[in-house]
């Protein structure tokens, strides 16, 4: 499967129930609690590279979650504005991730802390977008998720994070 990495999965768009990445493979980096998650093999790549390069800065990210099926999607599915819809993630096609550290998680704090300035800072240089910014809530109807990257590849990554625009505005 040719894979697009500007695929745009938002409340507006969504992927069918059925869709299942071909390319998933498991994380080999540190994972909270030592989960087994996915995620598809370019993504993984490029993490990697984040993570060795994070590392260097003494910074350790530990991944929360990677690809979620429909099923789970819905299992989770709480709140429109805290979880997306099944069909609606961007988890579902296996480009996003979730990174963050032990005793933060997944809360806005990250943000402010040297792993959250880090990752905004030079996700891109690996080909991510911080995908729910703080400023763009109107944009993303997402409340800001400084954990929740994208991959798009460098070139588009470097574009959105010059231009400081989100996906939706890029593809506009
Ligand atoms: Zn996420």
């Amino acid at each position: 499967m040719e894979r697009n990495y500007l695929l745009l999965v938002n409340k507006e768009n969504p992927v069918s129930s059925d869709f299942v990445p071909d390319d998933l493979k498991k994380v080999y980096l540190p994972t909270i609690l030592n989960k087994e998650i996915y995620i598809s093999e370019q993504v993984l790549k490029s993490y990697e590279e984040l993570y060795l390069n994070a590392l260097e800065d003494n910074i350790k990210f530990y991944v929360f979650s990677g690809y979620r099926s429909f099923n789970y999607q819905e299992e989770i599915f709480t709140n429109e504005y805290i979880t997306a819809r099944p069909g609606h993630s961007e988890h579902q096609i296996g480009l996003a991730l979730d990174v963050s550290i032990p005793d933060v998680g997944l809360t806005e704090p990250l943000g402010s802390l040297p792993e959250g300035i880090w990752l905004e800072k030079n996700a891109h240089k690996y080909g991510f977008i911080i995908r729910y910014p703080e400023d763009k809530q109107h944009i993303t109807k997402y409340i800001y998720e400084p954990w929740h990257i994208r991959y798009v590849g460098k070139h588009h990554a470097k574009k959105l994070y010059e231009k400081n625009i989100t996906l939706e505005e890029y593809l506009d």
